[in-house]
C-alpha cells in the first residue's frame, strides 16, 4: 500500500475535522510545494485557509462536500507554499463513523494547470477564428459570409413575422479610375474609410453593413419599410460625400461618391433572399445609368426602378 501511494501520480490525502492532514502521499506534498508528506502534515495547520487560493473556492468546496457528502472534479486554484497558484481538479468524500458522525474526509488532487492553459488558449483561438471568419480583412466590417448568414436568418424571421425586410446595395462610383490614378494603396485606404462610414451610418442595432465584394457594400435592414430604407440609403450617400475624398477622375463629382439600389420585400415562402439582392442590384444599375451619386428604389410596377431623389 505504501509503495502504491508513493508511486501515485496524483495527490492522495486524508484530513481530520480540524482541517489538518492526517495522511498524504509524496505527490500531494510536492504539488503544494512541500519537500515531503511529513513536512506537509506538520506545517499545514488548516487546509481551508492554506491550501485554497481563494476563500470563495474553499467555501464552495466545503459546502458541496457537506451537502452531497462528496465532491467530484471540483475545479479551482490551489496555493503552493511559495504563494504560487495552480489549477487543480479535486475529488473528496466524507468519512463517517458508524453513528454517522463526520470524522473528516479523504481526497484526490490532480494538477490540471496545463489543461486549463490549453483550454484558455483554445478558447482565445476560437474567438479569433470566429472574428476572422466573419470580418472582412481589409475593411474590418462584416464580410460576405457574415452577410449571407445574416440575410438568411433575417429573411426567415421576416417570413415568420410578416415584416418588411430591406436591402441597400452600394457601389463606389468610378473606382477603377481612382485606383488607376491614385494607386492601389490609396484605393484600399478609401475602401476602409467608406466602409467605416457606411457601418457608422447604419444605426439600428439590427442593421448589418457588410462588404459585398470589391468596392461594393451591402446593408441589411430588418423590419424596415421601403421609405425608411431609402432614407438610410440617402443618408449613406450624403455621409460618404461628406468624407470629401478627392476624386479628380470621377465623372460624377469632385469627391468619392456611391450609388445605391434599394429593395424591400415582405417575404413569401415561395421567394428566396436572392430576390432581394437581385432587385437591389437592378435598382443599383438604374442609379448608375442615371448618372451615379444617387439612390434608386426597385419598383416592380415599372419593371425598373425609380429615383430616390425625386
Ligand atoms: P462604376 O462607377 O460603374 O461602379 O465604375 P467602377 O470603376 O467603380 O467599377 P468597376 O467595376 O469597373 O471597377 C471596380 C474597381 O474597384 C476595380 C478595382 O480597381 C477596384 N477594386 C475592387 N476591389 C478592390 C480592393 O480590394 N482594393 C482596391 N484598391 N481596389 C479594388
Ligand atoms: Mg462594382
Ligand atoms: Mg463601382
Amino acid at each position: 500500500m505504501e509503495n502504491f501511494l508513493e508511486f501515485a501520480p496524483i495527490g492522495i490525502y486524508k484530513v481530520n475535522t480540524e482541517g489538518r492532514f492526517t495522511m498524504a502521499n509524496p505527490e500531494m506534498a510536492w504539488m503544494l510545494g512541500y519537500e515531503s508528506a511529513s513536512s506537509l502534515m506538520e506545517q499545514m495547520k488548516d487546509i481551508a485557509s492554506e491550501m485554497f487560493a481563494s476563500d470563495e473556492s474553499a467555501e464552495k468546496f466545503f459546502f458541496q462536500l457537506f451537502e452531497a457528502e462528496q465532491v467530484r472534479a471540483f475545479r479551482c486554484e490551489l496555493k503552493r507554499k511559495n504563494g504560487n497558484d495552480f489549477w487543480a481538479s479535486s475529488y473528496a468524500k466524507l468519512i463517517q463513523d458508524q453513528d454517522g458522525r463526520t470524522q473528516g474526509f479523504y481526497g484526490f488532487v490532480m494538477d490540471i494547470t496545463r489543461t486549463v492553459r490549453m483550454e484558455n488558449k483554445l478558447q482565445q483561438a476560437n474567438h479569433e477564428l470566429l472574428r476572422i471568419a466573419t470580418l472582412d480583412g481589409l475593411t474590418q466590417i462584416a464580410n460576405r459570409r457574415k452577410f449571407d448568414e445574416y440575410l438568411t436568418k433575417e429573411w426567415k424571421r421576416s417570413l415568420r413575422e410578416r415584416h418588411t425586410i430591406s436591402l441597400i446595395l452600394c457601389d463606389i462610383d468610378y473606382f477603377k479610375p481612382y485606383n488607376d490614378n491614385y494607386g492601389h494603396q490609396a484605393g484600399d485606404d478609401t475602401l476602409r474609410r467608406v466602409a467605416a462610414c457606411i457601418e457608422e451610418n447604419s444605426r439600428r442595432p439590427a442593421d448589418l453593413a457588410a462588404r459585398y465584394g470589391g468596392e461594393e457594400f451591402v446593408v441589411v435592414l430588418p423590419n424596415t419599410e421601403q421609405e425608411g430604407a431609402l432614407k438610410v440609403a440617402e443618408n449613406l450617400r450624403i455621409a460618404v460625400h461628406k468624407l470629401e475624398i478627392p476624386h479628380e477622375f470621377s465623372m460624377a463629382d469632385e469627391y468619392i461618391t456611391i450609388s445605391s439600389g434599394v429593395s424591400s420585400i415582405i417575404p413569401e415562402s415561395s421567394d428566396s433572399p436572392q430576390k432581394l439582392i437581385e432587385q437591389a442590384d437592378n435598382a443599383l444599375y438604374q442609379a448608375k445609368a442615371h448618372g451615379r451619386n444617387q439612390c434608386y428604389l426597385y419598383s416592380p410596377a415599372l419593371g425598373s426602378a425609380s429615383n430616390g431623389n425625386g
